[in-house]
């Protein structure tokens, strides 16, 4: 997933106190079971040396990569650097949440053209302040025990480099399709990171990956987004396309977007590593309001009361109702001519939105298109027949 820069507001002004080794290596299993309690599914500790990872992150941006995402190529190497970021950090504290609805029935919906694919993480509630208070809680737990220490938390928050962090934590390995890959829990789950000064003692890294020779996402990913192993271009991610970009969606990758309308998880639902992903039991994750199996026309005929009203403390609301729309006409445009579906497009033919329209036009050209080519078909079949010996 691709998702847009957060602050914390936590104080940072604090200096934690001189612990000795014992304490410390005691402390950091305590945190390690706090977290648990606090519904986090992993935790590991790491330090704030990201050099290895610097080069690979600024030629992916020189390359152009990130796209629209602007804010991936500001704060100089504060993104690589921690220390930069929040003065005094020596330690980063990296937390996974499993975020998997249960009973998804993800491949399904993606195979029904009629219906609304959203990705798995959207369904439920946002996860960025949920999972932000459960960390501040881990602080509350640990300042409990050590007294005031400096802190603060960040939760998909730029510029912090989540993967890498993970990585070195030893959260698992960095998979083909660029996502922290755990043996036991797959991909489909969420990152966190305290930073703190407490000289914790740290984790093993992952240093081994295990995706051998498979290129599975590789190969399936629709818009060949992923240009090499372990490189992705946003420009092309389905995921940033329907998230972050802005304006028209290039027209050479409408087609292939199929019935996707906020996200993609193709790369993950291709993953052998996710049969051994569980679903969480976090009541916030689960589908809210039936977009785990919604019908296209249905969506489409939201006003944009009904969309803030059903997408309110969803990470959805933010690509807001222009967008929204924009997406579902494509995947309208991809799906089977019926009268409902024509209806429903050529009901927002004059939208006060020119963005809207224009994609609506596009979903509506390619109905009349495909009906075209039939017709055409129909004529050549009966001519053919005429033109037989049996008449
Ligand atoms: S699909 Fe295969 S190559 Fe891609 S991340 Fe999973 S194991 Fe690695």
């Amino acid at each position: 997933m691709i998702i847009s820069a957060m602050n914390s507001t936590i104080d940072t002004n604090l200096k934690s106190p001189n612990l000795p080794e014992d304490t410390l290596k005691k402390l950091a299993q305590d945190i390690k079971g706090w977290a648990h309690a606090l519904g986090f599914q992993q935790t590991g500790i790491t330090d704030c040396d990201l050099h290895a990872y610097e080069p690979d992150f600024l030629a992916w941006l020189a390359q152009g990569f990130q796209g629209d995402m602007a804010y991936m190529a500001r704060h100089g190497t504060a993104r690589t650097r921690p220390a930069e970021l929040v003065p005094g950090t020596v330690r980063i504290i990296s937390v996974r949440m499993d975020y998997l609805p249960p009973n998804s029935n993800a491949v399904a919906v993606l195979q029904d053209d009629q219906k609304a694919y959203i990705s798995r993480y959207a369904l439920g509630g946002d996860y960025h302040k949920f999972m932000r208070k459960r960390l501040e809680q881990l602080a509350q737990r640990i300042q409990a025990c050590i007294g005031e220490f400096g802190y603060r938390a960040f939760v998909d928050s730029a510029p912090v480099l989540e993967k890498p962090l993970a990585e070195k934590a030893g959260l698992g390995w960095r998979g083909k399709h660029t996502l922290i890959l755990n043996r036991e829990a797959g991909s489909w789950f969420f990152l966190g990171e305290l930073f703190t000064d407490v000289p914790l003692p740290i984790d093993p890294p992952t240093t081994t990956e295990h995706c051998g020779a498979c290129v599975a996402c590789i190969n399936i990913c629709p818009t060949r987004a992923i240009v090499a192993p372990y490189q992705l271009d946003a420009r092309k991610c389905i995921s940033y396309l329907t998230i972050e970009h802005p304006g028209s969606i290039p027209e050479a990758y409408r087609a292939l977007m199929g019935n996707r309308i906020y996200g993609c998880d193709d790369c993950q639902l291709v993953c052998p590593w996710n049969r051994y992903a569980k679903a969480s039991q976090e009541v916030q994750f689960h589908a809210r309001h039936g977009l785990d199996r919604a019908e296209l026309t249905d969506l489409f005929l939201w006003d944009e009361k009904t969309f803030l009203r059903n997408t309110e403390g969803s990470p959805i609301r933010r690509i807001g109702y222009e967008r929204w729309l924009r997406n579902i006409a494509i995947a309208l445009g991809n799906t089977p001519s019926s009268p409902a579906v024509l209806a429903a497009l050529q009901s927002r033919c004059d939208d006060a939105s020119a963005l809207v329209r224009e994609h609506v036009a596009w979903a509506l050209q390619r109905h009349h298109a495909g009906a075209a080519q039939r017709a055409d078909n129909i004529v050549k079949k009966l001519t053919k027949k005429l033109n037989s010996k049996h008449y």
